[in-house]
């Protein structure tokens, strides 16, 4: 239980140094793949993650979708990094999966 409430405080501090500058959605290839949905970019993902630990959002299917779809690929990553930013959206979204 304690791993689990450390794994919320990362995610919480981590996901709040989002800009929400919104560079990382057009790069990610789900994101295309889906039609511009935004839950299935990197910047909708880090908001279903911070909207489901603040009590916002409870679990279901197509949020656990959304998480577990991410391919890893980093292109977000990337692209936050050149904007200035330095998430490690990847990882952010694993530790999500493991909360899961
Ligand atoms: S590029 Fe980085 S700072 Fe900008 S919205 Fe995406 S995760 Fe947030
Ligand atoms: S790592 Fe995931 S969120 Fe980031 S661009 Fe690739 S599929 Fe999208």
């Amino acid at each position: 239980m304690k791993e689990n409430a450390n794994i919320r405080e990362t995610l919480l501090k981590e996901i709040a140094k989002c800009r929400s500058c919104r560079f990382c959605v057009d790069v990610c290839p789900t994101y295309q793949a889906s039609n511009g949905l935004e839950s299935m970019s990197a910047y909708g993902r880090l908001q279903i993650m911070k909207y489901l630990l603040n009590g916002i959002l409870e679990f279901d299917d197509s949020l656990t979708f959304c998480l577990y779809s991410c391919l890893q690929c980093k292109r977000c990553e990337i692209i936050c990094k050149s904007k200035g930013q330095n998430l490690e959206i990847c990882e952010l979204i694993q530790l999500g999966r493991s909360l899961l």
